[in-house]
Protein backbone atom coordinates (compact mmCIF):
# COMPACT_ATOMS: atom_id res chain seq x y z
CA UNK A 1 0.00 0.00 0.00
CA UNK A 2 1.18 3.37 -1.00
CA UNK A 3 -0.76 6.37 -0.15
CA UNK A 4 0.58 9.46 -2.26
CA UNK A 5 0.19 12.95 -0.58
CA UNK A 6 -1.01 15.50 -2.63
CA UNK A 7 1.01 18.22 -3.76
CA UNK A 8 -0.36 22.03 -2.04
CA UNK A 9 -1.51 23.88 -5.28
CA UNK A 10 -0.08 27.70 -5.74
CA UNK A 11 -2.62 29.70 -4.35
CA UNK A 12 -5.59 31.09 -6.48
CA UNK A 13 -5.64 34.08 -4.85
CA UNK A 14 -9.73 34.22 -5.39
CA UNK A 15 -11.08 37.40 -4.77
CA UNK A 16 -13.45 38.37 -1.88
CA UNK A 17 -16.70 39.13 -2.56
CA UNK A 18 -20.71 39.03 -0.92
CA UNK A 19 -22.24 39.12 -4.62
CA UNK A 20 -23.47 35.28 -5.56
CA UNK A 21 -24.67 34.08 -8.75
CA UNK A 22 -27.76 31.94 -8.01
CA UNK A 23 -26.28 28.59 -10.57
CA UNK A 24 -28.77 26.22 -12.86
CA UNK A 25 -27.24 23.34 -15.21
CA UNK A 26 -29.10 22.39 -18.11
CA UNK A 27 -28.63 19.44 -20.68
CA UNK A 28 -28.82 21.02 -23.93
CA UNK A 29 -29.97 17.51 -25.21
CA UNK A 30 -27.62 17.60 -27.71
CA UNK A 31 -25.62 14.58 -27.55
CA UNK A 32 -22.44 13.78 -29.48
CA UNK A 33 -20.20 10.57 -30.00
CA UNK A 34 -16.66 11.72 -31.51
CA UNK A 35 -13.60 10.08 -32.46
CA UNK A 36 -11.29 10.98 -29.97
CA UNK A 37 -7.62 11.12 -31.88
CA UNK A 38 -8.51 15.18 -32.33
CA UNK A 39 -9.34 15.99 -28.56
CA UNK A 40 -7.01 13.30 -26.73
CA UNK A 41 -3.84 12.03 -27.00
CA UNK A 42 -2.53 9.51 -26.64
CA UNK A 43 -5.09 7.34 -28.53
CA UNK A 44 -6.35 4.46 -25.66
CA UNK A 45 -7.40 1.17 -27.02
CA UNK A 46 -11.17 0.58 -26.35
CA UNK A 47 -11.37 4.66 -26.21
CA UNK A 48 -10.93 5.55 -29.72
CA UNK A 49 -14.72 7.11 -29.41
CA UNK A 50 -16.53 8.89 -26.74
CA UNK A 51 -19.47 10.20 -25.57
CA UNK A 52 -20.19 14.25 -25.01
CA UNK A 53 -23.39 14.72 -23.83
CA UNK A 54 -23.29 19.05 -24.14
CA UNK A 55 -24.03 21.20 -21.07
CA UNK A 56 -24.72 24.50 -20.28
CA UNK A 57 -25.73 27.07 -17.55
CA UNK A 58 -28.61 29.64 -16.14
CA UNK A 59 -26.83 31.99 -14.40
CA UNK A 60 -29.12 34.21 -12.28
CA UNK A 61 -27.21 37.01 -10.01
CA UNK A 62 -28.39 36.97 -7.28
CA UNK A 63 -29.65 40.43 -5.71
CA UNK A 64 -30.68 42.45 -9.76
CA UNK A 65 -32.50 39.21 -10.89
CA UNK A 66 -30.57 39.72 -13.91
CA UNK A 67 -30.07 36.44 -16.05
CA UNK A 68 -27.40 35.08 -18.15
CA UNK A 69 -26.45 31.72 -20.32
CA UNK A 70 -23.26 30.67 -20.30
CA UNK A 71 -23.17 28.74 -24.15
CA UNK A 72 -26.22 27.73 -25.92
CA UNK A 73 -25.76 23.85 -27.12
CA UNK A 74 -26.28 22.68 -30.28
CA UNK A 75 -28.96 23.88 -32.93
CA UNK A 76 -31.84 21.58 -33.01
CA UNK A 77 -32.03 21.94 -36.92
CA UNK A 78 -28.51 21.40 -37.15
CA UNK A 79 -28.89 20.88 -41.00
CA UNK A 80 -29.33 24.71 -41.02
CA UNK A 81 -25.40 25.23 -39.35
CA UNK A 82 -23.42 27.23 -42.46
CA UNK A 83 -22.17 25.51 -45.33
CA UNK A 84 -19.06 24.87 -43.93
CA UNK A 85 -20.17 23.13 -40.90
CA UNK A 86 -22.68 20.72 -42.25
CA UNK A 87 -20.45 20.04 -45.08
CA UNK A 88 -17.90 18.87 -41.74
CA UNK A 89 -20.65 17.01 -40.67
CA UNK A 90 -21.03 14.94 -44.39
CA UNK A 91 -17.56 14.43 -44.70
CA UNK A 92 -15.99 13.93 -41.63
CA UNK A 93 -15.34 10.44 -40.27
CA UNK A 94 -14.79 12.52 -36.82
CA UNK A 95 -18.92 12.22 -36.20
CA UNK A 96 -19.82 8.95 -35.34
CA UNK A 97 -22.98 10.16 -33.10
CA UNK A 98 -25.28 13.48 -33.16
CA UNK A 99 -28.67 13.97 -31.85
CA UNK A 100 -30.41 16.96 -30.47
CA UNK A 101 -33.81 17.04 -28.97
CA UNK A 102 -34.21 20.76 -27.95
CA UNK A 103 -33.20 23.87 -28.87
CA UNK A 104 -31.44 25.71 -25.58
CA UNK A 105 -34.24 28.23 -25.75
CA UNK A 106 -37.31 25.17 -25.65
CA UNK A 107 -35.22 24.05 -22.60
CA UNK A 108 -35.57 27.43 -20.87
CA UNK A 109 -39.20 27.96 -21.93
CA UNK A 110 -40.21 24.20 -20.63
CA UNK A 111 -38.31 25.92 -16.94
CA UNK A 112 -40.70 28.77 -17.26
CA UNK A 113 -37.75 30.56 -18.35
CA UNK A 114 -38.70 33.37 -20.86
CA UNK A 115 -36.09 34.04 -23.32
CA UNK A 116 -36.78 38.12 -22.82
CA UNK A 117 -35.37 37.51 -19.44
CA UNK A 118 -32.33 36.34 -20.38
CA UNK A 119 -30.10 39.63 -20.95
CA UNK A 120 -26.59 37.89 -22.64
CA UNK A 121 -25.75 34.56 -24.24
CA UNK A 122 -21.86 33.69 -23.11
CA UNK A 123 -20.42 31.96 -25.77
CA UNK A 124 -17.36 30.53 -24.41
CA UNK A 125 -16.56 29.37 -28.21
CA UNK A 126 -17.55 29.48 -31.48
CA UNK A 127 -18.47 26.14 -31.91
CA UNK A 128 -21.68 24.61 -33.23
CA UNK A 129 -21.83 22.83 -29.94
CA UNK A 130 -22.08 26.18 -28.09
CA UNK A 131 -23.34 28.30 -29.94
CA UNK A 132 -26.61 26.72 -30.41
CA UNK A 133 -29.33 29.23 -32.75
CA UNK A 134 -29.33 32.75 -30.75
CA UNK A 135 -31.73 33.40 -33.81
CA UNK A 136 -34.31 31.66 -31.43
CA UNK A 137 -33.89 34.59 -28.51
CA UNK A 138 -34.98 38.27 -29.41
CA UNK A 139 -32.71 40.55 -30.39
CA UNK A 140 -32.93 42.02 -26.67
CA UNK A 141 -30.69 39.28 -25.78
CA UNK A 142 -26.69 40.31 -26.07
CA UNK A 143 -24.23 38.09 -26.74
CA UNK A 144 -20.67 37.78 -25.51
CA UNK A 145 -17.92 36.51 -26.89
CA UNK A 146 -14.15 36.10 -25.83
CA UNK A 147 -10.63 38.28 -27.71
CA UNK A 148 -9.71 38.00 -31.20
CA UNK A 149 -14.40 36.83 -32.01
CA UNK A 150 -14.99 39.69 -34.38
CA UNK A 151 -11.72 39.90 -35.65
CA UNK A 152 -11.32 36.29 -36.84
CA UNK A 153 -15.36 35.09 -37.52
CA UNK A 154 -17.33 37.60 -38.49
CA UNK A 155 -19.25 38.59 -40.26
CA UNK A 156 -20.99 34.94 -40.48
CA UNK A 157 -22.68 32.95 -43.78
CA UNK A 158 -23.76 34.50 -46.05
CA UNK A 159 -21.90 37.41 -46.05
CA UNK A 160 -18.78 35.19 -45.99
CA UNK A 161 -19.54 31.79 -47.26
CA UNK A 162 -16.63 30.09 -45.49
CA UNK A 163 -17.94 30.98 -42.09
CA UNK A 164 -18.53 28.87 -39.72
CA UNK A 165 -20.96 31.12 -37.95
CA UNK A 166 -24.56 32.24 -39.25
CA UNK A 167 -25.47 35.76 -39.77
CA UNK A 168 -28.77 35.16 -38.50
CA UNK A 169 -27.38 33.93 -35.09
CA UNK A 170 -26.26 37.71 -34.45
CA UNK A 171 -28.62 39.94 -36.88
CA UNK A 172 -30.03 42.76 -34.53
CA UNK A 173 -27.67 42.10 -31.25
CA UNK A 174 -25.26 43.91 -29.43
CA UNK A 175 -22.65 41.78 -29.99
CA UNK A 176 -19.70 42.57 -27.11
CA UNK A 177 -16.24 40.79 -27.31
CA UNK A 178 -14.52 40.71 -23.89
CA UNK A 179 -10.82 42.34 -23.44
CA UNK A 180 -9.01 41.00 -20.89
CA UNK A 181 -6.31 43.63 -21.20
CA UNK A 182 -5.64 47.20 -19.39
CA UNK A 183 -4.56 48.56 -16.20
CA UNK A 184 -5.01 46.56 -12.70
CA UNK A 185 -5.39 43.64 -14.91
CA UNK A 186 -7.39 40.97 -12.71
CA UNK A 187 -5.82 37.13 -12.54
CA UNK A 188 -7.37 34.94 -10.33
CA UNK A 189 -4.86 31.74 -10.80
CA UNK A 190 -3.25 31.26 -13.98
CA UNK A 191 -5.39 33.38 -15.90
CA UNK A 192 -6.73 36.41 -16.67
CA UNK A 193 -10.02 37.59 -15.54
CA UNK A 194 -13.51 40.11 -15.76
CA UNK A 195 -15.50 40.92 -13.65
CA UNK A 196 -18.55 40.17 -15.75
CA UNK A 197 -20.88 42.06 -12.78
CA UNK A 198 -18.99 44.05 -11.37
CA UNK A 199 -19.51 43.00 -8.08
CA UNK A 200 -17.38 39.70 -7.95
CA UNK A 201 -20.14 37.41 -8.58
CA UNK A 202 -19.29 35.92 -11.83
CA UNK A 203 -15.95 36.41 -14.07
CA UNK A 204 -15.14 35.42 -17.24
CA UNK A 205 -11.90 33.68 -17.51
CA UNK A 206 -9.08 33.98 -20.25
CA UNK A 207 -8.22 30.12 -20.80
CA UNK A 208 -6.50 30.08 -24.33
CA UNK A 209 -5.96 26.87 -26.78
CA UNK A 210 -8.84 25.23 -27.81
CA UNK A 211 -10.24 27.85 -30.31
CA UNK A 212 -10.05 31.60 -30.51
CA UNK A 213 -11.58 33.34 -28.02
CA UNK A 214 -12.21 30.57 -25.84
CA UNK A 215 -13.37 31.44 -22.23
CA UNK A 216 -14.15 29.41 -19.23
CA UNK A 217 -16.70 31.61 -16.52
CA UNK A 218 -16.26 31.34 -12.09
CA UNK A 219 -19.19 31.63 -10.96
CA UNK A 220 -19.40 32.28 -7.03
CA UNK A 221 -22.19 29.79 -5.74
CA UNK A 222 -21.14 31.43 -1.80
CA UNK A 223 -19.01 33.50 -0.33
CA UNK A 224 -16.16 31.32 -0.44
CA UNK A 225 -17.24 28.96 -2.53
CA UNK A 226 -17.38 28.71 -7.19
CA UNK A 227 -18.37 26.42 -10.27
CA UNK A 228 -15.57 26.84 -12.80
CA UNK A 229 -17.83 26.40 -16.00
CA UNK A 230 -15.18 24.90 -18.20
CA UNK A 231 -16.49 24.83 -21.20
CA UNK A 232 -13.78 23.03 -23.89
CA UNK A 233 -10.65 23.92 -22.02
CA UNK A 234 -10.59 19.94 -22.25
CA UNK A 235 -12.63 17.43 -23.43
CA UNK A 236 -12.52 14.87 -20.73
CA UNK A 237 -12.47 14.85 -16.62
CA UNK A 238 -9.18 12.25 -17.56
CA UNK A 239 -7.62 15.15 -19.00
CA UNK A 240 -7.47 17.04 -15.95
CA UNK A 241 -7.38 14.07 -13.57
CA UNK A 242 -5.71 12.63 -11.60
CA UNK A 243 -3.07 15.25 -10.67
CA UNK A 244 -0.18 15.72 -8.47
CA UNK A 245 -2.65 18.02 -6.38
CA UNK A 246 -5.68 15.52 -6.53
CA UNK A 247 -3.79 11.47 -6.83
CA UNK A 248 -5.61 8.49 -7.47
CA UNK A 249 -6.87 6.90 -4.25
CA UNK A 250 -5.38 3.74 -3.78
CA UNK A 251 -8.66 2.25 -3.38
CA UNK A 252 -11.65 3.19 -4.58
CA UNK A 253 -15.05 2.49 -2.36
CA UNK A 254 -18.77 3.62 -3.11
CA UNK A 255 -18.55 7.33 -2.75
CA UNK A 256 -16.78 7.57 -6.19
CA UNK A 257 -19.84 6.39 -8.17
CA UNK A 258 -18.01 3.63 -10.05
CA UNK A 259 -20.43 1.06 -12.14
CA UNK A 260 -21.49 -2.03 -10.31
CA UNK A 261 -19.03 -3.94 -12.77
CA UNK A 262 -16.44 -2.63 -10.39
CA UNK A 263 -15.84 -4.34 -7.17
CA UNK A 264 -16.32 -2.54 -4.09
CA UNK A 265 -13.73 -1.57 -2.86
CA UNK A 266 -11.99 -1.40 -5.57
CA UNK A 267 -7.89 -1.40 -6.13
CA UNK A 268 -6.54 1.74 -7.92
CA UNK A 269 -4.36 -1.12 -9.89
CA UNK A 270 -7.83 -2.15 -12.04
CA UNK A 271 -7.53 1.76 -13.78
CA UNK A 272 -3.69 2.15 -14.22
CA UNK A 273 -3.45 -0.74 -17.20
CA UNK A 274 -4.72 1.87 -19.67
CA UNK A 275 -2.89 4.92 -17.92
CA UNK A 276 0.30 5.50 -20.10
CA UNK A 277 2.06 7.14 -17.83
CA UNK A 278 4.70 4.77 -15.54
CA UNK A 279 5.14 4.31 -11.91
CA UNK A 280 3.75 6.98 -9.58
CA UNK A 281 2.88 9.15 -12.70
CA UNK A 282 -0.78 6.69 -13.25
CA UNK A 283 -1.35 8.18 -10.23
CA UNK A 284 -0.70 12.12 -10.49
CA UNK A 285 -1.33 12.66 -14.10
CA UNK A 286 -4.14 13.07 -16.26
CA UNK A 287 -4.77 9.81 -18.45
CA UNK A 288 -4.70 12.49 -21.37
CA UNK A 289 -3.05 15.74 -22.75
CA UNK A 290 -4.86 18.00 -25.28
CA UNK A 291 -4.63 16.06 -28.65
CA UNK A 292 -1.55 17.27 -30.67
CA UNK A 293 -2.53 15.24 -33.85
CA UNK A 294 -3.06 17.27 -37.02
CA UNK A 295 -6.67 18.29 -37.78
CA UNK A 296 -6.12 18.46 -33.42
CA UNK A 297 -9.72 20.23 -32.36
CA UNK A 298 -7.13 22.49 -30.20
CA UNK A 299 -5.84 25.80 -32.20
CA UNK A 300 -2.93 25.72 -29.63
CA UNK A 301 -2.54 22.46 -28.26
CA UNK A 302 0.31 23.42 -26.66
CA UNK A 303 -1.52 26.53 -25.12
CA UNK A 304 -4.33 24.36 -23.99
CA UNK A 305 -1.97 22.28 -21.84
CA UNK A 306 -0.96 25.17 -19.80
CA UNK A 307 -4.63 26.25 -19.83
CA UNK A 308 -5.39 22.65 -18.44
CA UNK A 309 -2.23 22.97 -15.80
CA UNK A 310 -4.16 26.27 -14.89
CA UNK A 311 -7.33 24.24 -14.43
CA UNK A 312 -5.73 21.59 -12.31
CA UNK A 313 -4.65 24.41 -9.78
CA UNK A 314 -8.57 25.04 -9.50
CA UNK A 315 -9.53 21.51 -9.39
CA UNK A 316 -7.40 21.31 -6.50
CA UNK A 317 -9.07 23.57 -5.00
CA UNK A 318 -12.05 21.97 -2.32
CA UNK A 319 -13.94 25.93 -2.64
CA UNK A 320 -14.13 25.19 -6.46
CA UNK A 321 -16.24 22.55 -8.55
CA UNK A 322 -14.79 22.21 -12.27
CA UNK A 323 -17.85 21.39 -14.87
CA UNK A 324 -16.27 20.74 -18.24
CA UNK A 325 -19.41 21.13 -21.25
CA UNK A 326 -18.90 17.73 -22.39
CA UNK A 327 -18.36 15.71 -18.75
CA UNK A 328 -21.04 12.81 -18.77
CA UNK A 329 -20.87 12.00 -15.10
CA UNK A 330 -22.09 15.91 -14.47
CA UNK A 331 -25.61 14.24 -16.13
CA UNK A 332 -25.74 11.49 -13.20
CA UNK A 333 -24.82 13.66 -10.50
CA UNK A 334 -26.02 17.60 -10.79
CA UNK A 335 -29.54 18.18 -10.23
CA UNK A 336 -30.70 19.95 -13.99
CA UNK A 337 -32.99 22.62 -14.50
CA UNK A 338 -34.77 19.97 -17.10
CA UNK A 339 -35.79 18.47 -14.24
CA UNK A 340 -37.12 21.06 -12.55
CA UNK A 341 -37.37 24.84 -12.66
CA UNK A 342 -35.89 25.14 -9.02
CA UNK A 343 -32.84 23.03 -9.23
CA UNK A 344 -30.16 24.76 -9.04
CA UNK A 345 -26.14 23.87 -8.04
CA UNK A 346 -25.37 26.36 -5.46
CA UNK A 347 -24.85 23.71 -2.61
CA UNK A 348 -22.55 21.78 -4.73
CA UNK A 349 -20.46 21.80 -1.41
CA UNK A 350 -22.47 20.69 1.40
CA UNK A 351 -24.37 17.77 -1.28
CA UNK A 352 -20.42 16.39 -1.88
CA UNK A 353 -21.10 16.91 -5.72
CA UNK A 354 -16.91 17.75 -5.91
CA UNK A 355 -16.29 14.02 -4.54
CA UNK A 356 -18.93 12.18 -6.71
CA UNK A 357 -17.84 13.49 -9.74
CA UNK A 358 -14.20 13.35 -9.60
CA UNK A 359 -13.48 10.15 -10.96
CA UNK A 360 -16.81 9.03 -12.46
CA UNK A 361 -15.28 9.23 -16.06
CA UNK A 362 -13.26 6.02 -14.67
CA UNK A 363 -16.28 4.73 -15.91
CA UNK A 364 -15.53 5.58 -19.73
CA UNK A 365 -12.36 4.30 -19.82
CA UNK A 366 -12.07 0.94 -21.53
CA UNK A 367 -13.05 -2.34 -18.99
CA UNK A 368 -10.66 -5.57 -20.56
CA UNK A 369 -10.09 -3.55 -23.66
CA UNK A 370 -13.51 -2.75 -24.44
CA UNK A 371 -15.30 0.71 -24.74
CA UNK A 372 -16.58 1.19 -20.77
CA UNK A 373 -20.21 2.52 -21.59
CA UNK A 374 -22.69 2.53 -24.12
CA UNK A 375 -22.45 5.21 -27.39
CA UNK A 376 -25.27 7.79 -25.69
CA UNK A 377 -25.55 8.09 -29.65
CA UNK A 378 -24.94 6.22 -32.81
CA UNK A 379 -25.56 7.75 -36.32
CA UNK A 380 -27.64 11.28 -37.15
CA UNK A 381 -30.98 11.31 -35.81
CA UNK A 382 -33.41 13.65 -37.03
CA UNK A 383 -37.17 13.99 -35.47
CA UNK A 384 -36.47 10.76 -33.54
CA UNK A 385 -35.76 8.55 -35.90
CA UNK A 386 -31.82 7.75 -36.93
CA UNK A 387 -31.07 8.59 -40.57
CA UNK A 388 -28.72 8.50 -42.94
CA UNK A 389 -26.09 11.68 -43.10
CA UNK A 390 -27.49 12.51 -46.53
CA UNK A 391 -31.48 12.61 -44.91
CA UNK A 392 -29.91 14.27 -41.58
CA UNK A 393 -28.98 17.50 -43.74
CA UNK A 394 -30.98 17.53 -46.27
CA UNK A 395 -32.58 21.44 -46.38
ZN1 LIG B 1 -17.73 21.42 -27.26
Amino acid sequence: MTTIQPKPPPPLSLPPSTSYITLQALNTTAQLYVKSANFLSPLIPGHEIYNCPTLAFLLTHKSSNRKILFDAGVRKDYWNYSPLITNHFATSVNVKGLRVEKGVDEVLLDAGVALQEVEAVVWSHWHFDHVGDLSRFPTSTKIVVGPGFKENLLPGYPANPESPLLESDYAGKEMEEISFEGEGELRIGMFRAYDFFGDGSFYLLDVPGHAIGHMCGLARTAENSFVLLGADACHFAGALRPSQYLPMPETLDGRWGLDPYFMNPCPWELFGDCHPGTGEEKRTSPYYTASMALGSAYVEPEMANKSIQGLKEFDASDNVLICLAHDPGLFEVLPLLNDGPRNEINGWKESGYKEMLRLRFLNELPKEGKPGREPIVLGFWRDGKEVSATEALAK
